[in-house]
C-alpha cells in the first residue's frame, strides 16, 4: 500500500517572490492533530520528491493548506512554486509533530512563537476551537524581515475574527502581534529581543512571560528555536514532547544544509 495520497491543487496565492500558499483536496482518510506537520511533494520521473511541511489548515477542513518557502535553488520549492490548480500533489499518509496543545501543561495564556513560514502550524491551531478551551488567551507571534511576508496578516485582523463559528472566541481571546526586522512596521525587532527587553508583554498589556501563567510553542529558523529555548529554560519552563507535557515545545521550520 503507498504511503501518500495523490491530492489535487486547488487554489495557489503568492505572498512574495519568496513565498506562497496553496490548497489541495484531502483524502477522507487522512487523520491529523492540529499543529501536525507530514511529507509533501511532487512525483519526479515517477518517484515522489518530498520535504515536510506543516499543515496551516485545521482539520476539521475539508481541504488541506500550506504555505511555502520558494528556494530558486531547493530540490523541491523549485519546482513546486510554478503549481497550478489541477496540478498534482503527493500528501503523505502519517502526520506528526510536537506542535500540539496536548503536550502542553494547563495555563492561562499561550503564546505560538514564529518566524518566517514557522506559521504555518500555527494557523491551524488558531483555527481550533479546543486550543480556546484550554487557554483563555492566544498570543500569535509572527517575525519576519519585511511588511509582505507577513502572509495571513489581513486574514487574521479582519477576517478570522469575524468568522462565523470562531469569531467570538477569536477577537476575545486571540492576540495577533505581528513583527517586522528589516523594515518601519507598528512593531519591530527580532523577538528574542522583544522578549528580553519585556517591550513584547508592556505591548500586550500582560505580566513578563512566566512558567505559572504562560505556554509557549515555537516554530521557525534553528536559529530562533536556539535563543528561545535558552531564554525560556533561563525563566524556569521546562519543554515538553510526545510523551510527557510540559511548558514550551519546539519544532524546526526547516532544517539548514
Ligand atoms: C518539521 C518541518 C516542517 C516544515 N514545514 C515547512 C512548511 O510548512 N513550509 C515550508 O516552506 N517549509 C517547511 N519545512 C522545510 C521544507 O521541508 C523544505 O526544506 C522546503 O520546502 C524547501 O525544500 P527544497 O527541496 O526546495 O530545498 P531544501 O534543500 O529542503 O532547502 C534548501 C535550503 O533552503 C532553506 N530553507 C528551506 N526551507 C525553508 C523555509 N521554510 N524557510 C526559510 N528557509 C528555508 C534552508 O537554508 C535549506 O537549507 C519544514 C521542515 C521541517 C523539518
Amino acid at each position: 500500500m503507498s504511503a501518500f495520497h495523490d491530492e489535487t491543487v486547488l487554489s495557489v496565492h503568492h505572498w512574495t517572490d519568496r513565498l506562497f500558499s496553496f490548497t489541495t483536496t484531502r483524502d477522507l482518510s487522512l487523520r491529523f492533530l492540529n499543529g501536525h506537520f507530514t511529507m509533501i511533494g511532487l512525483r519526479v520521473n515517477g518517484k515522489p520528491l518530498l520535504r515536510a511541511y506543516s499543515v496551516a489548515s485545521p482539520n476539521y477542513q475539508e481541504h488541506l493548506e500550506f504555505l511555502s518557502i520558494k528556494v530558486q535553488d531547493g530540490p523541491l520549492t523549485s519546482k513546486l512554486q510554478h503549481i497550478q490548480v489541477g496540478d498534482k500533489l503527493v500528501v503523505g499518509k502519517k502526520p506528526t509533530g510536537t506542535l500540539v496543545i496536548d503536550y502542553l501543561l494547563p495555563a492561562k495564556r499561550l503564546y505560538l512563537m514564529s518566524s518566517g513560514t514557522g506559521l504555518a502550524p500555527f494557523m491551524s491551531i488558531v483555527r481550533d476551537p479546543a486550543t480556546y478551551e484550554k487557554f483563555s488567551e492566544v498570543v500569535l507571534v509572527h517575525g519576519v524581515r519585511e511588511v509582505a511576508e507577513l502572509a495571513y496578516h489581513d486574514y487574521l485582523t479582519n477576517e478570522l475574527p469575524r468568522d462565523e463559528f470562531l469569531g467570538e472566541m477569536v477577537s476575545q481571546q486571540l492576540r495577533y502581534y505581528p513583527t517586522v526586522t528589516r523594515e518601519a512596521f507598528r512593531n519591530t525587532g527580532r523577538i528574542t529581543d522583544l522578549i528580553e527587553s519585556g517591550k513584547l508583554f508592556t505591548d500586550l498589556g500582560v505580566p513578563a512571560i512566566n512558567p505559572a501563567d504562560d505556554r509557549v510553542m515555537i516554530c521557525g529558523s534553528p536559529g530562533l528555536l536556539r535563543d528561545l529555548k535558552g531564554l525560556l529554560e533561563v525563566r524556569g519552563f521546562k519543554e515538553g514532547n510526545t510523551s510527557k507535557p510540559g511548558d514550551f515545545v519546539i519544532e524546526r521550520a526547516f532544517v539548514e544544509q
